[in-house]
């Protein structure tokens, strides 16, 4: 191979890259991506650098000194893909001819429609989200989050520390049941109400109020809950678009083998925008964790170089973490097709739990609140039996 070329320069692009020079690519390496800073960490927008604990140059997913011989085009969009050329056409015109393609375009932050246009409303995804709320949340006032997720629960958190008066609304009965059950959804959600944090569920949103600037979020059941900062967490999207009409199977985000390959030769996937098979629960996952996008590149580009050549080893289970209201959640494995969860260490009141997910008796995944010793043997069990 001569050209590679990467398209996505954040964490999952960056691991793509350094694996390729670790694996003794030597060719041209070209590294594509329409933010216009180099590759940034993004768990602390939510986090440190929301509350200001954290500088901006601290992001940096770099170290000083790192040099792996690639040509940066940044601030401009990839607008589409030659699949049999693998060719990546850009926003200003010109192209990209590679002989590998590294898809790495992450995910976007869902909106609500209607929402445009008011100030005061806010997504987090980006840096420049996170500095455009970063300075509303220092003026002080009432934040409404909509969407009880992770990362909403976690601007909830930060806001409430910086002294904000906080409600978060979920439109399902309890948050994170999607990824953690309804059980140890309700027990982690609950850390907003012991915090004093308002927290209203089962009930949807039907629109904001406000002429220029936001004053009231007003929900389907009549009430109107008065903000001046409003956050929308309801998700993200796989950043696909781009690819419409290559010819790459696309379903919920891009579809992948167990090794990110995708159904064009030439062509691997990696990270928040790429949905890959596992084999052992015989189906696609595309998973929007940070750990799997900073070590999954190293398989797909052990594929991209053999050209497919690899037997693919089985993935790891996926795991996130987060932090809430001075609580360290961590998560491994699949909550979905567990048939019991059971508290096995602490007590959900201490904020301290050790939770084992089960499915026919055999463990499927955990979850730690501030249990980093006993989460990690768990997570070990985990997948060695995976
Ligand atoms: C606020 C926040 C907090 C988080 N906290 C946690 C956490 O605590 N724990 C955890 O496990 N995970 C967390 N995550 C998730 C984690 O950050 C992501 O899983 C990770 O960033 C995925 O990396 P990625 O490179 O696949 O995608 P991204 O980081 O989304 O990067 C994709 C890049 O591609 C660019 N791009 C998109 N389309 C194009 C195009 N057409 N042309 C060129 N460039 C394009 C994007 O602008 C972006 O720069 C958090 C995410 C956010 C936003």
């Amino acid at each position: 191979m001569r050209t590679v070329a990467v398209v996505g320069a954040s964490l999952a692009g960056l691991s793509a890259a350094r694996s390729l020079r670790k694996q003794g690519y030597d060719g041209r390496l070209v590294v594509i991506g329409d933010e216009l800073h180099r590759p940034y960490d993004r768990p602390p927008l939510s986090k440190e650098f929301l509350s200001g604990s954290l500088a901006e140059a601290d992001l940096a997913l770099e170290p000083d000194g790192e040099d792996l011989r690639v040509q940066w085009l940044l601030g401009v969009r990839a607008v589409g893909l030659d699949g049999p050329q693998r060719a990546v056409r850009l926003a200003d015109g010109s192209e990209v001819r590679a002989d590998g393609v590294v898809i790495a375009t992450g995910a976007a932050a869902r909106t609500l429609p209607g929402t445009d246009g008011l100030t005061g409303v806010h997504t987090l995804r980006t840096l420049d989200d996170a500095r455009a709320l970063r300075d509303e949340l220092a003026l002080g006032g009432r934040l409404v989050v909509i969407g009880g997720g992770f990362i909403g629960a976690e601007v909830a958190s930060t806001a409430y520390a910086l002294g904000l008066d906080v409600t978060v609304v979920e439109a399902a009965p309890t948050p994170l049941a999607g990824p953690l059950g309804e059980t140890m959804g309700g027990i982690v959600s609950a850390l907003h109400t012991d915090h004093g944090v308002r927290l209203l569920c089962g009930v949807g949103v039907k629109g904001l109020s406000g002429r220029s600037r936001v004053d009231a979020v007003l929900l389907e059941d009549g009430r109107s809950i008065p903000a001046d900062i409003v956050v929308v967490g309801v998700g993200a999207r796989p950043c696909v678009e781009w690819l419409a009409g290559s010819g790459i199977a696309l379903a919920d985000g891009v579809t992948c083998g167990a090794d990110g390959r995708t159904s064009l030769a030439g062509v691997v996937a990696v990270g928040d925008c790429a949905s890959w098979y596992d084999p052992r629960a015989g189906l696609h996952r595309r998973v929007e964790h940070w750990t799997g996008a900073r070590e999954r590149p190293d398989a797909a580009v052990t594929a991209l170089l053999a050209g497919g050549a690899v037997e693919p080893g089985a993935p790891r289970p996926p795991y996130f973490w987060s932090d809430q209201y001075g609580v360290k959640i961590q998560f491994a494995g699949h909550a979905a097709g567990a048939d019991s969860v059971t508290i096995e260490e602490g007590a959900r009141d201490d904020h301290n739990v050790l939770a084992v997910y089960r499915r026919s008796g055999h463990p499927v995944a955990v979850l730690g609140m501030n249990q980093p010793r006993l989460f990690t043997r768990w997570r070990k069990q985990l997948a060695a039996a995976a």
